[in-house]
């Protein structure tokens, strides 16, 4: 079938189009396959209107159904406000030679209607630009769901003919197998530059208050209500022993001038994820990819051997649940940790990574080996009996958990002491190796330093809330 969008008759032809065109919607001469026409793109925007319209509500209501797997097709004539969340600089230079500035269009209704709906394929033409979003996640109430594609097709001008130039495209042909009937595994296919999804709006009403300090028992949900009047009713608390693992006493011995304790007024507390008794979740400044967590001790400890039992149980529950996060986006979890001992700066913090599951993730132990190679570091495994306390006891390494050989499994890896550089002098592992090592199995080399990815706070802050939905779910 043929979708035809925008204005088909052009005056300047002098009632030629119409003439050229009657006999089809005439129905003398029928099509080869069925056509419908979007006569949208004219003076009065279909989308301005859509926000009143019961038609989204409806649309919500479905798409929140049990068992709702998604719109195989939306077509809207504007594009979704917020598209370029999250777009790599290419996408931006493509954009800005085709002069579209994409933070200054698109309709905030569209934007709602591609929440709700989840497009496998989301056309629009408003720009008059063709334009090929990286695909980005959607996410239903069980988790992340397959990907989106939004295309914007360009103009064909009123009586040229077709623009040979591939970055004017104005008709896209899609070769398109209904959801209803794809396999599963098909469905949760993703590409290396999959994103997350750029609309998800921020509910301005639900807002995260952490509270530290309280002996655990000593204050009710009802009286930490009567402080907190003025944020509305509480839900979710952790310390009045509701959910999870999580929950308890936070000591006030956070050191002012670290970034990690979560007492101290150092804390970006937006980018705070999960706070279980001893350990936190939080997302890094200019995570390599919007999964990219942190597991941190809520007081200031320098490694992974100075956690308390529960501090590493509840650490190893963080990886479970991560693992089950990654698993759940067709990815599988890369955790590292690179322990130097300093005069007691240092704050440890696990990375979490999630790397697509599939050839990356199972080239992930070579990768790591052949890199550490180049920087005269050499890897032991850690079998999987081995308690980490005790592994991790004495001096500087560099600890990292890999995807094994089948989905869902791990190896650990150790290496031990510093690291022979090219004039054979002992040097500290480079700060930066197992993120080089992450970006490389990201095939994101050019995120490989932090500084490159760091976004506005406003991003942090979606980014951030997009992460805590997914996860609260594998917690
Ligand atoms: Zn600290």
């Amino acid at each position: 079938m043929v979708f035809a969008v925008g204005p088909l008759t052009s005056p300047d032809s002098g009632g030629g189009d119409e003439a050229a065109l009657s006999p089809v919607l005439a129905g003398e001469t029928p099509p080869a396959v069925p056509v419908y026409f979007f006569e949208a793109g004219g003076s009065e925007s279909l989308s301005a209107k859509l926000e009143e319209h019961p038609y989204l509500e409806s649309c919500r209501k479905v798409s929140a159904m049990a068992g709702y797997g998604g719109a195989d097709l939306l077509l809207s004539t504007e594009w979704g406000r917020g598209m370029e969340v999250d777009l790599p600089e290419r996408c931006f230079q493509e954009l800005s030679a085709a002069s579209v500035a994409p933070a200054a269009v698109g309709s905030e209704a569209v934007a709602k209607l591609a929440v709700a709906v989840k497009p496998r394929y989301h056309f629009a033409a408003s720009e008059g630009a063709f334009f090929q979003r990286p695909p980005y996640r959607n996410y239903g109430s069980s988790g992340c769901m397959h990907t989106t594609r939004f295309i914007s097709l360009g103009e064909l001008a009123a009586g040229s003919a077709a623009p040979k130039d591939k970055t004017k495209k104005w008709v896209h042909a899609l070769n398109l197998e209904p959801i209803a009937f794809m396999k599963k595994d098909d469905l949760s296919k993703r590409s290396a530059d999959t994103t997350d999804c750029p609309y998800v709006p921020v509910d301005p009403n639900n807002r995260t208050v952490f509270v530290g300090n309280l002996r655990s028992g000593d204050v009710s949900a009802e009286q930490l209500e009567a402080l907190f009047r003025a944020a509305g009713p509480l839900s979710g608390l952790p310390g009045a022993g509701k959910s999870g693992f999580g929950g308890g006493p936070h000591k006030a011995d956070g050191r002012l001038e670290c970034w990690f304790c979560l007492a101290s007024p150092q804390l970006e507390d937006h980018l705070v994820c999960s706070v279980a008794d001893e350990i936190y979740l939080a997302q890094p400044k200019g995570g390599l990819v919007p999964g990219h967590v942190l597991i941190v001790p809520v007081s200031h400890q320098q490694r992974y051997s100075e956690l308390s039992a529960e501090g590493a149980k509840e650490a190893e529950q963080y990886k479970e649940s991560f693992k089950r996060y990654c698993l759940s986006c067709g990815c599988e979890p890369f955790f590292f940790e690179r322990c130097v001992p300093t005069k007691g700066a240092h704050h440890l913090h696990i990375q979490a990574v999630p790397i697509p599951a599939g050839e990356g993730s199972r080239g992930a132990r070579i990768l790591m080996r052949s890199e550490g190679t180049r920087h005269g570091m050499t890897f032991q495994e850690v079998p999987e009996d081995a308690d980490l306390r005790a592994t991790l006891k004495d001096g500087p390494y560099f600890y990292a958990e890999l995807p094994g050989d089948v989905v869902g499994s791990r190896v650990r890896l150790i290496h031990r002491g510093g690291n022979i550089d090219a004039r054979g002098n002992r040097r500290h592992v480079p700060l930066q190796f197992g993120r080089d090592v992450a970006a490389k199995l990201l095939s994101m080399p050019e995120r490989a330093h932090w500084r490159d990815c760091s976004l506005p706070k406003a991003k942090e802050i979606l980014q951030a809330d997009i992460f805590k939905e997914a996860f609260k779910r594998q917690l």
